[in-house]
């Protein structure tokens, strides 16, 4: 099937021609009908499948009749992070290029006058992230009683990050005769009933999910010991072809400190996570697509969605605490059909993690050794407490004790034995972490402020205390 037949405006068929698009990708294929339609959707897709496109398209098109008033945006997409948000921003601009349709983007750290100054003449596209949508519609700055489209991007992300309320409450303010996109990498019970709570009669479509990113990625672990991770990071990075990589910390705190270590061992590093002003993300983001930075210590904040042209590495200096999370993050390369490069360092007491990660990919990470630092042994049983991340104190500025949970003989076992193990944690589903299993939203966010993060500094939002809701 070409573009041509799915009854896109010419405007649009040139700007995806521009792109270098012939056919459209099967959600597109399933989606833009329907959406054409004013039909509202229910789209399980991940990125990567061309989804953007799959609701941008057709939005444009529906939007080009009208215009916006001031402060009444026509259309809503929310966004779960700033980055996939500029990111929808982008692909508006390249799609919409041959029409005249105005777009404000709403994120958290960009400067306020600018953003009202925008909404003031009137757009008709607006994309937030929910925080900050509320937080403008609250001093009076919006009304979104012209909303005719809403989609809501990456539901499962939403949730994870405790969003769901702010997204309720947004939908609250929006017309009910509207026309709803919602999407959603994952579909577990409670993502569907919110789904459903949201849609009118959706026409319901599932794409798998793109070839797995893992397929075109060389992987390898590297077992050492703590105290020898940056200086295996160093002897890998001087060792190997790296044009340019992005090198995850599971906090933002070891973002920061390993930035500063990469910087003085002469490296040329910025750092990128959430707890950093938004301009400063957007330019380090820049800065690093275009090349004039080569590598980029970075939180989870960067491993979904983002599109980096060509990126030969990708480092996970800790392995992550959710097994999807390595997935994503390996996922930066290899993109586009070329073969991408990623190295995981993992301590002895990660044993479980990694076992989690090769039970989901449903491959052995094939074990390499850095040359001049000695090789350690992965515990099976081991699960790493959160305290005794990165080298330094605890919270409570006691050193972490007792690291070895298990008897010495099972530190034998050698990773190639973790590839094959059943007794893997089993790492809940995204949505087992819901509501259901008496975890509440945000569960991973305060798992993660427990292991000291300081994003939300000490104060603990109201939401994140609230009980779960009993699912009967
Ligand atoms: P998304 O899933 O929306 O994040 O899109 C993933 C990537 O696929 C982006 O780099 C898009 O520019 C690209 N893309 C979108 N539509 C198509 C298409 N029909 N054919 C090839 N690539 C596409």
């Amino acid at each position: 099937m070409a573009f041509s037949e799915l009854g896109l405006s010419p405007e649009i068929l040139q700007a995806v021609s521009d792109a270098g698009y012939t056919t459209p990708t099967p959600i597109q294929k399933q989606a833009i009908p329907h959406v054409q339609l004013g039909r509202d959707v229910l789209g399980c897709a991940q990125t990567g499948t061309g989804k953007t496109a799959s609701f941008v398209l057709p939005m444009i098109d529906i939007l080009a009749a009208g215009r916006g008033r001031a402060r009444m945006p026509r259309s809503l997409i929310l966004e779960p992070t700033r980055e996939l948000a500029s990111q929808v921003a982008a692909a508006f601009e390249i799609y919409g290029k041959y029409h005249r349709l105005t777009m404000a983007l709403l994120i958290g750290g960009e400067s306020f006058t600018d953003q009202e100054k925008k909404l003031n003449r009137g757009v008709d596209v607006l994309i937030a992230t929910p925080g900050r949508l509320l937080d403008l519609y609250g001093r009076g700055k919006i009304l979104l009683s012209d909303v005719r489209i809403l989609v809501i991007d990456e539901a499962d992300r939403m949730l994870d990050m405790g969003f769901i309320p702010d997204v309720e409450r947004i939908v609250g303010l929006l017309p009910k005769e509207r026309q709803t996109l919602f999407f959603s990498a994952t579909m577990p019970p409670e993502i569907r009933r919110l789904g459903e709570a949201f849609l009118t009669d959706p026409k319901e479509i599932a794409v798998s999910p793109p070839a797995s990113p893992a397929a075109m990625v060389k992987q390898s672990l590297i077992v050492i010991e703590e105290a020898d991770k940056r200086e295996a990071l160093f002897r890998l990075i001087g060792g190997e072809e790296v044009k340019n990589a992005l090198i995850f910390c599971n906090r933002k705190r070891d973002v920061d400190l390993l930035c500063r270590s990469l910087k003085r061992h002469g490296f040329d590093a910025a750092a990128l996570h959430g707890d950093m002003p938004q301009a400063r993300r957007t330019e380090t983001l820049e800065r690093f697509k275009e090349g004039s930075v080569r590598l980029l210590a970075a939180s989870d904040v960067a491993a979904r969605g983002l599109d980096i042209a060509g990126l030969s590495h990708v480092f996970c200096f800790d392995v992550p605490y959710h097994a999807e999370d390595y997935v994503h993050r390996i996922g930066r390369t290899g993109r586009a059909g070329r073969e991408g490069r990623s190295f995981m360092l993992a301590v002895p007491e990660e044993g479980k993690a990694v076992a989690a990660i090769v039970k989901l990919i449903g491959k052995d990470i094939p074990r390499e050794r850095v040359e001049g630092v000695a090789e350690a042994e992965l515990v099976l049983e081991a699960d790493r407490p959160r305290a005794l991340y990165s080298s330094s104190r605890s919270k409570t500025g006691r050193k972490p004790s007792s690291v070895r949970a298990a008897p010495a003989s099972d530190r034998t076992q050698r990773e190639k034995s973790v590839g094959s193990a059943k007794e893997g944690r089993s790492e809940p589903k995204r949505g087992e972490r819901g509501e259901t299993n008496g975890e509440s939203f945000g569960q991973r966010e305060r798992e993660s402020a427990n292991a000291a993060i300081v994003g939300f500094g000490d104060h603990l939002p109201a939401f994140l205390a609230r009980q779960p809701k009993s699912p009967h």
